[in-house]
Parts: C-alpha cells; sequence; structure tokens
C-alpha cells in the first residue's frame, strides 16, 4: 500500500468531511442515498491522527476486500459509503481522539 505524500495523510492543508452512517440509521446494505440523507458529517484536518486512522483502515479495507466496501476511484459519494464501513466496523479506533 503506498500513501500519498503530499495528500491528507501527511498534509495538514486538507481538510476532509466525510458523512457516515452510525448507529440506528446503519443497515447491513446502506445505499449512497441513506448516507447522504442521513449520515453524519465529519470532519478532520490532513496529518491528524484520525485523518491517518480513517485512510489506512479505508485503504486496507480495500485491499482486504471487506465485505461491503465498493471500487470507489472518481466518486466522493462512494468513498463515503466505504467511509461509512470504516466508522462502523473500526469505531472504537475511530472514536480514540
Ligand atoms: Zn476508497
Amino acid at each position: 500500500m503506498a500513501v500519498n505524500r503530499v495528500g491528507a495523510f501527511f498534509c495538514s492543508s486538507f481538510k476532509l468531511d466525510w458523512k457516515a452512517l452510525l448507529g440506528n440509521n446503519w443497515s447491513s446494505s446502506p445505499t449512497s442515498d441513506d448516507f447522504l440523507k442521513k449520515g453524519k458529517l465529519f470532519s478532520t484536518y490532513g496529518g491528524t491522527s484520525k485523518a491517518r486512522r480513517l485512510i489506512l483502515l479505508h485503504e486496507l479495507a480495500h485491499i482486504f476486500e471487506a465485505p461491503g466496501v465498493v471500487w470507489d476511484a472518481g466518486s466522493q459519494a462512494l468513498s463515503d459509503l466505504n467511509n461509512s464501513f470504516v466508522m462502523h466496523y473500526c469505531s472504537d479506533v475511530m472514536n480514540q481522539p
């Protein structure tokens, strides 16, 4: 796995915003519409621990073909959907300060 040296993993000039479905709004097969309408907005700056955890877990989910994770190249909506899976299944890690 390669991490972009000039991307949000390292650079604080990036701001990451994503919507994720949590708790009661989560279903086993959410659609893009589900998280757009019911998702909670999360944001953090690049280079932070939270940004790095999100990026690494998201990319690892692709590598290991985690169930529900979809190919999201070029689609922020699908990337957000995948981030929802990270926030849901890795909440213990993602909710750390
Ligand atoms: Zn992705």
